[in-house]
């Protein structure tokens, strides 16, 4: 038997995918023996965007994608996580903004779309100036992964966000069904931009 605290942790680092109770205990008592100063500096100099929810470690209260004078404003990028953002930023082709819905690591299970961001979406959609971005958006893309989960996700976002009237657009067929953004491969993920509708 642990103890609450570390039974806790256990259960925390259980919920990333493919890792079980054996290697997520393994985990936190890595974590446990690991040099307590130099972990919270670390943990301490990372900052999440104020628009975007963008992990980011530079001054101030926007990430470098937000702070970015030559983005194109117009256009925000919803997507699951902030390894589907790395993986879009690294084919080079899309040049707006984002919006991280915070599944940070799990995957998004059915239970858990009620508790989307919706609201700070919305918000940040009609109002982009009160979190610092000056613009009118023109165009949302919803990006979410072609996993069932990321589905219903996109379609939740869509009814909740119909009412705003702005152009809402899908990224095109043609990422593997099942699988993940993360994991689709640069050329692939550049078509599914440029053709989404
Ligand atoms: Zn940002």
């Amino acid at each position: 038997m642990f103890s609450p605290t570390i039974q806790k942790l256990i259960d925390l680092f259980s919920k990333f995918p493919t890792v079980g109770p054996r290697t997520a205990a393994r985990f936190v008592f890595y974590l446990i023996k690991l040099d307590k100063k130099e972990t919270e500096d670390l943990v301490n100099t990372i900052k999440t965007c104020n628009f975007c929810f963008n992990p980011f470690e530079k001054e101030g209260n926007l990430c470098e994608i937000c702070q970015n004078p030559s983005r194109n404003r117009e256009i925000l990028c919803v997507v699951e996580k902030e390894t589907d953002l790395n993986s879009i930023e690294k084919t080079n082709n899309y040049q707006g903004l984002y919006f991280i819905l915070g599944g940070t690591v799990s995957k998004l299970k059915k239970e858990d779309i009620e508790k989307l961001p919706i609201k700070e979406l919305k918000e940040r959609i009609k109002n982009p100036q009160k979190f610092g971005i000056d613009t009118h958006f023109k165009e949302i893309i919803i990006a979410t992964n072609p996993t069932p989960e990321g589905e219903a996700t996109a379609l939740y976002i869509e009814r909740q966000l119909k009412n705003l009237n702005i152009k809402i657009t899908h990224l095109a067929r043609g990422l593997p069904t099942g699988g993940e953004l993360e994991y689709a491969d640069e050329e692939t993920l550049k078509a599914a931009f440029e053709g989404r509708k």
